[in-house]
């Protein structure tokens, strides 16, 4: 190739003209393929928070987890869907710990985004 200031050959990948310093069209491309890595990682990191969420944690549909507080609340089984089990069991003896618990859950699940996660 040859140098577009001087005009002088220079070598095929010459980043600078040996001639007279100046950058080749080289540079500018390695350039752009330092960039480019840069953006596949971002676009793994999109895909990953689309695709799975929050690692560790499951999503529930709120729906589904307030209806069967408002109706089986007593009984625990929005407790039993959201995988607390320790809790759904005390809140089958204790009639969902006495009105209160269901009560509590029925109000702050209304508030819960769609879907939530729990762990
Ligand atoms: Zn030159």
């Amino acid at each position: 190739m040859f140098c577009p200031k001087c005009g002088k050959e220079i070598d095929d990948a010459a980043v600078v003209c040996i001639h007279c310093g100046v950058a080749t069209q080289n540079a500018g491309a390695q350039q752009q393929a330092q960039v480019q890595p840069q953006i596949v990682i971002n676009n793994a990191n999109t895909n990953t928070n689309v695709a799975g969420g929050v690692p560790g944690l499951q999503a529930k549909n709120k729906w589904v987890a307030w209806v069967l507080c408002l109706f089986l609340g007593g009984l625990g089984a929005h407790k039993f869907y959201m995988g607390k089990i320790g809790v759904g069991v005390l809140y089958l003896f204790t009639g969902g710990l006495f009105g209160i618990g269901w009560l509590i859950d029925t109000i702050t699940l209304l508030f819960k985004p769609n879907p939530f996660y729990v762990a």
